[in-house]
C-alpha cells in the first residue's frame, strides 16, 4: 500500500475519498489535491491534500497540509486519511492489483510470511475504512483482492465485509487469502455458502502432503489438520477453492508427493498455484532454511505441475522468470507480481520475453537464480508455440 503523510487539520474520524485535481470537480467525497495554499473554493470538497506548508486555521474542513508529493496519485485513486495526517492509497485506477486488508492479525506464523503479523485489534478501524471504501470503488472494478494476515478473524464481519463485497462490486472478481483454518469449523463453511458469491476464489496455502512438515512451515500445531478439514468443509459448501504453494527448500522435497496429494484428496480444487518465494517479511530472517536457486527445484516443479495438469487440473506458476523454466512450463507462468513491486534486472536487457516474463520482486536484492540470462530471439521463436 502506497503511503504518504502530512499535518491533519479539522480531521476527527478516518476519511475516505477520491482524489482529483480539478477544482471544479467537488462532491462530498472527492479530494481535492492541490499544491496551493486552500481557500473558500474548496469548502464543497470532503477534503483537501496540499503540499502547501500553511493553511489557514479558520478553514473548517479536513486538511492535510505539508504533504511532501502528491505525484504518486492519479485522478480517481481512493484514498484514507487518518487523524495522524497519515494518507493511505486504497485503490489505485490503473493498476488490476487491488486489495482490502482485512486484518494484520493471523493465527498462523509462517517462516516465509511476507507480510508479518501484528497482534493488536485493528478491525475497528479497517472495517470503517472499507465501509466508506467499498461503494467508491469503480463497478467496473475486474478483480479484487481480501488478504491479512487471516481475514477469517474477523468472524462476523468477514462475512459482513464479503456483503458489501456482493452488494457494491456485484461482478467484480474476489480473490481471498486466508489459512482455511476456521473453515474447519463446517458452521463457518456453510455461513460462508449462504452468501451465495459465485465471484469468490479462496486461496489457501498448502505446502505438504504430511502435517508434520506443514505446521512446521506455518508454524502452528494442528494447522495442516485444520486446513484440510476446512478444505472439505468448503467443497461441502459449494466454495471454489485455489491451493497456493511456496516453493522453498522446505516444501520442494515433497513438491510430486503433494501434487499426489491434492489429486487424491482435494480434487474439487478449481486452481493450484507454485509461487516463487518473495524476499520480505520473515524470508530474509529464515534466509537460511529457505532459500535454493529456483534453476536447482525445476525437475520436481516439472514434475508436479505437469501431473495436476495431465489430470486437468488449473495450474499457474507464479513469481517464477522464463529463463529458467524449460519451454514446456511457459505455458503456466503467470505474470503475477504486483505492478509496484514488480522488477526486471539489467541482466533481462535486450531479452525478447520480457513483456511476458513475470520479472522479479523489487525485494529480491541478490536472491535471485544464478542462471538468469537474456533469451533469444531464436530461442523465443522456437518457445512461442507454448507460450499463451
Ligand atoms: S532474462 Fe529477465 S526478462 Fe528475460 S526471461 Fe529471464 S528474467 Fe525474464
Amino acid at each position: 500500500m502506497l503511503r504518504t503523510r502530512g499535518i491533519a487539520q479539522g480531521l476527527h474520524s478516518p476519511l475516505v475519498g477520491r482524489v482529483t485535481r480539478d477544482p471544479f470537480n467537488s462532491a462530498p467525497h472527492h479530494f481535492l489535491l492541490t499544491e496551493g495554499t486552500p481557500d473558500v473554493d474548496v469548502l464543497g470538497f470532503g477534503a483537501v491534500l496540499s503540499t502547501t506548508l500553511a493553511v489557514p486555521a479558520s478553514l473548517r474542513m479536513p486538511i492535510v497540509y505539508g504533504i511532501m508529493s502528491l505525484h504518486h496519485l492519479e485522478e480517481g485513486d481512493l484514498v484514507s486519511l487518518d487523524t495522524s495526517g497519515s494518507i493511505n492509497t486504497q485503490y489505485r485506477v490503473n493498476s488490476q492489483h487491488n486489495f482490502l486488508l482485512a486484518t494484520e492479525r493471523c493465527n498462523s506464523n509462517c517462516l516465509m510470511c511476507s507480510q508479518p503479523p501484528k497482534d493488536r485489534d485493528d478491525v475497528p478501524y479497517l472495517m470503517h475504512i472499507h465501509r466508506q471504501l467499498l461503494p467508491l470503488i469503480p463497478k467496473s472494478c475486474p478483480e479484487l483482492g481480501i488478504t491479512g494476515g487471516e481475514p477469517t478473524l474477523l468472524g462476523e464481519q468477514f462475512f459482513e465485509l464479503l456483503a458489501l463485497c456482493k452488494e457494491h462490486l456485484p461482478t467484480t472478481e474476489l480473490h481471498c487469502l486466508t489459512n482455511g483454518r476456521t473453515f474447519a469449523n463446517r458452521r463457518f463453511a456453510e455461513r460462508l455458502g449462504e452468501l451465495e458469491l459465485t465471484q469468490l476464489m479462496l486461496g489457501i496455502p498448502l505446502y505438504a502432503d504430511h502435517y508434520q512438515l506443514h505446521d512446521y512451515i506455518v508454524q502452528a500445531s494442528g494447522a495442516f489438520d485444520q486446513t484440510v478439514r476446512g478444505l472439505h468443509n468448503l467443497a461441502y459448501a459449494n466454495q471454489r477453492v485455489e491451493i497456493r504453494i511456496v516453493l522453498h527448500k522446505l516444501s520442494v522435497p515433497r513438491l510430486v508427493k503433494l501434487a499426489h496429494f491434492i489429486y487424491k484428496n482435494l480434487p474439487f480444487v478449481e486452481h493450484v498455484t507454485f509461487m516463487g518465494l518473495e524476499n520480505t517479511g520473515y524470508t530474509p530472517h529464515n534466509i537460511e532454511k529457505l532459500w535454493i536457486d529456483p534453476a536447482d527445484y525445476v525437475e520436481e516443479l516439472t514434475e508436479a505441475v505437469e501431473f495436476l495438469a495431465a489430470f486437468r487440473i488449473h495450474v499457474s506458476i507464479y513469481n517464477h522468470q522464463l529463463c529458467i523454466l524449460p519451454p514446456s512450463l511457459w505455458q503456466f507462468a503467470r505474470q503475477s507480481i504486483s505492478d509496484w513491486k514488480n522488477i526486471y534486472l539489467d541482466a533481462c536487457s535486450g531479452c525478447t520475453v520480457q513483456s511476458q516474463c513475470g520479472g522479479f520482486f523489487a525485494s529480491c536484492g541478490n536472491r535471485h537464480s544464478q542462471y538468469i540470462k537474456p533469451i533469444t530471439i531464436q530461442h523465443s521463436i522456437e518457445s512461442s508455440l507454448v507460450l499463451n
